[in-house]
């Protein structure tokens, strides 16, 4: 990251003191620019005021669930492209494809380990600095769907973390 570019900001969502805590610090430590929301409406409210570079996306919250929001806000042409990464303690195949469905780019499973969440982050901010601004002046670019690939890599990789 170049010196005195802005710094990505993460929206996490998550109702779970422990989880926001453990993240926050790690987040905190890597330099990113951090939002909290307790809650899916809360999510959907930041995310609408402060425009993040990438949410991570609690599934089981009070009120308003993750599913929901992030389902929410692929309704909305604004996000329809912004990475959102699920956070779930669900292992079940059913409950992994609902989140596809919902419109999550990727997930990770709690409780969450520092370095997949690293990997993650640089994998989908390095897209988000793909030259989006310029797609109207290049129609061969295709928008690609926001969900649906990769499905493999977090099908094994959801296997190696339930061993
Ligand atoms: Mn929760």
């Amino acid at each position: 990251m170049a010196v005195g570019e802005e710094l990505p900001l993460i929206l996490l969502a998550e109702d779970n003191p422990n989880n926001v805590f453990t993240i926050t610090s790690y987040l905190e430590a890597k330099g990113y620019r951090l939002m909290v929301a307790g809650d899916g409406q809360e999510a959907l409210e930041y995310a609408r005021s402060h425009h993040p570079q990438l949410i991570l996306m609690d599934i089981q919250m009070p009120g308003m669930d993750g599913l929901t929001a992030i389902a929410t806000l692929r309704n909305d042409p604004m996000f329809q492209e912004l990475p959102i990464i699920a956070l779930t303690a669900l292992a079940m195949d059913g409950d992994r494809e609902k989140c596809l469905e919902a419109g999550m780019n990727d997930y990770l499973t709690k409780p969450v380990n520092a370095q997949a969440l690293e990997q993650m982050l640089e994998q989908w901010l390095l897209q988000e600095d793909l030259p989006r601004a310029n797609q109207q002046d290049t129609p061969e670019r295709q928008p690609e769907p926001p969900v649906i690939f990769n499905v493999q890599d977090l099908l094994d990789r959801c296997g190696q973390d339930q061993a």
